[in-house]
């Protein structure tokens, strides 16, 4: 797979403790009426990438991925075990929206109606939300990123593409009947955060296309008091998540295409026979054997 070529295969750290914040960028290039001239915006050198077609391996930082895929695909789950497995922050827009949506703030109720309606949060809060935590981030020292949930918007796309170097965008798919139900079935234990679903998705093959099974992700016996299910996962509300998904967020995919970024992974299952397959597909099976060795 050609993709593969551009895989980091080693990870590399240095201090980038003296180069202007990430999230700075993010939030002038916002207020800038140009989005794409990085001139304009003085990227500093460690972020550009100008070797085309395909990006370089970073040498100098650590990966800067994006995941792309429906509502319920399973965008958290791979990238929470990948920012695990690599030791760099996993950043979900969708979670920084809750959390903003759950605090006492000015913004609370306004969020939360667009979101439990199942619409996109604009283009400035969200901007506005992922500068803050990455700026957060910045200053404990964090660097690279998995980001899950964004960019959702060719704008926010081109955004990000304006100041920073992404690496590889990974888009995970799977059949859209899996979908709703895998939304409709997860639970959330509201102490941990940890993720789980109840729905068993066993769908036949037909017309060529192959059959999927999924089996449950039982929560353990701690956070079965805690189990909640979000607000948006009504069924309602999902068909219209995938709807904007289809209508806005799809394009997004497209948009990396062309510039050679990404790579298309389609689910063979749940996380037994998913997770080693997308670690091979990312050359990083190596580095789960390690871990699980040591
Ligand atoms: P999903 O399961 O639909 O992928 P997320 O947890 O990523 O859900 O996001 C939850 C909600 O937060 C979205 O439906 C949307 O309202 C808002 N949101 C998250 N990321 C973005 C973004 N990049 N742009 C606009 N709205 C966003």
């Amino acid at each position: 797979m050609a993709v593969l070529s551009r895989i980091p295969k080693t990870l590399t750290r240095t201090t980038t403790s003296s180069i202007k914040p990430l999230s700075s960028y993010i939030s002038r290039s916002f207020s800038s009426t140009t989005l794409n001239s990085e001139t304009d915006l003085k990227v500093p050198s460690f972020l550009s990438c100008n070797s085309p077609p395909l990006c370089q391996e970073p040498k100098d930082r650590n990966v800067q991925w994006v995941f792309l895929g429906c509502p319920g695909v399973g965008k958290g789950t791979y990238a929470s075990r990948l920012s695990s497995l690599l030791g760099i922050p996993h950043i979900a827009t969708g979670d920084l929206v809750r959390e903003e949506l759950n605090s006492s703030g000015t913004l609370s109720s306004q969020l939360k109606e667009i979101v439990n309606q199942g619409k996109l949060v604009s283009d400035e809060i969200i901007i506005s939300l992922l500068s803050k935590r990455l700026e957060a981030g910045e200053a404990k020292g964090e660097s690279g990123f998995i980001l899950d949930g964004f960019p959702r918007t060719i704008r926010q796309a081109e955004i990000l593409e304006g100041v920073t170097d992404i690496d590889l965008v990974v888009n995970l798919k799977l059949r859209e009947e899996a979908l709703l139900a895998k939304c409709l079935g997860r639970r959330i234990c509201s102490h941990c955060g940890g993720n789980y679903n109840i729905a068993c998705i066993d769908i036949k093959g037909e017309n060529g296309k192959p059959g999927i099974y999924m089996a449950p992700l039982p929560a353990p016996p701690q956070c079965v008091p805690n189990l909640i299910q979000r607000a948006d996962d009504t069924e309602e509300v999902v068909k219209e998540r995938l709807r904007i998904y289809n209508e806005t967020s799809r394009p997004v995919e497209e948009f990396y295409r062309i510039r050679r970024k990404l790579l298309e992974f389609d689910l063979p299952g749940g996380i037994p026979e998913a997770w080693p397959k997308l670690l091979e597909a990312l050359n990083l099976g190596h580095k789960d054997k390690h871990i699980a060795a040591a």
